[in-house]
Order: structure tokens, then sequence, then C-alpha cells
């Protein structure tokens, strides 16, 4: 299901949709079942995907430290070319040319390139909203959820050790 052999392209291209799981693609964070749309052609000596990938994952807040989950969709446009195993190794050692994947034997294998596209989709720092406002510095209290004493104290005064702690944080 994962393997499109060479031989099916020779006539032409490959469509196909599947789907997939976290334990599929070895992905932690995917919840859920995932699905993807590819579409394979032969154009000369390489092979040329695309597709979209359509996943859900779970996060944990950087600001908040609340979990929570998203939908992805992601585009993928790939070139595969037939190589040996050394010479793929020494490509993705070098970091070059991280669009085209190596046909070892006589399939080319769906699965690292799904698992790719979707470590690319991860965030560095996800947020579970672009204003979420994190945590009170001071008892951990979740802002999202409403002001707690020390937010409310706040904006009469500051104490200027927190002031310093509190800007830490806004910009976390
Ligand atoms: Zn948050
Ligand atoms: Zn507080």
């Amino acid at each position: 299901m994962f393997r499109v052999y060479l031989r099916e392209l020779a006539s032409g291209e490959v469509k196909r949709s599947i789907y997939f799981t976290a334990e599929d693609v070895d992905v932690e964070e995917m919840v859920g079942k995932g699905q993807a749309k590819v579409e394979i052609r032969k154009t000369g000596n390489t092979y040329s995907l695309k597709g979209t990938l359509s996943f859900k994952l779970r996060h944990q807040c950087a600001r908040c430290l609340e979990e929570f989950e998203r939908e992805y969709e992601e585009k993928m446009d790939y070139i595969f070319r037939r190589g040996s195993e050394r010479m793929a190794r020494e490509i993705r050692l070098k970091g070059e040319d991280l669009d085209t994947y190596y046909i070892i034997d006589d399939h080319i294998d769906l699965l690292p390139l799904f698992h790719d596209t979707i470590l690319l989709a991860i965030p560095m720092k996800p947020l579970c909203r672009e204003d979420c406002r994190g945590l009170c510095p001071v008892c951990g209290h979740n802002l999202n959820n409403g002001d707690c004493e020390h937010v409310k104290n706040r904006e009469k005064e500051i104490d200027p050790r927190w002031a310093k702690l509190l800007e830490i944080k806004m910009e976390g």
C-alpha cells in the first residue's frame, strides 16, 4: 500500500489515496488517521511525485503549556531518481537536494516521504492561538481562563522584581 512499484509506472501515472496512522509514519505527535493523495509520473529518467498530506497533530502550547490539536494540509512536490543506498546516504549527509529521494529497489517507498513532510510541518514553538496569554509568572494560572489576582493588581502597582520576569514571560 505504501509502495509504488516502478512497473506500475511504466505505462504512465499512478494516483493513490491512502490512509495512514502515527505508527506507519513514526510520528508521536500525530493523532487519528492521516490521508495522503499522491500522483506519481515518470518523466524521462526521473519520477515526480505531487500531492497533499492531511493529518492532525497534538502539540503542547509553548506559552500556556496546554495541549491542543491542529489540522494540517501540506503540499508535496518531490523527485525520485534511481540510485544506490550509498548515494542516497551521501546526499542526505550533505543536506543537498532535500526534495530528491532515491529509489533503491524496484519501488518508491512513500512512508519516509510522509514522515519528512510531517516533521517539516511541526512548528518550533506551537501556540494554542496567536494571542495566547500564557501563564501568570507568580502563580502559574493560565491567563486564557481569565485574570488572576496578580494580573489584576499588576496595573495598579508593579513590583519591580516581577516586572522583569513578566517581560521575559511575555516574550516567550
Ligand atoms: Zn497557549
Ligand atoms: Zn497569578
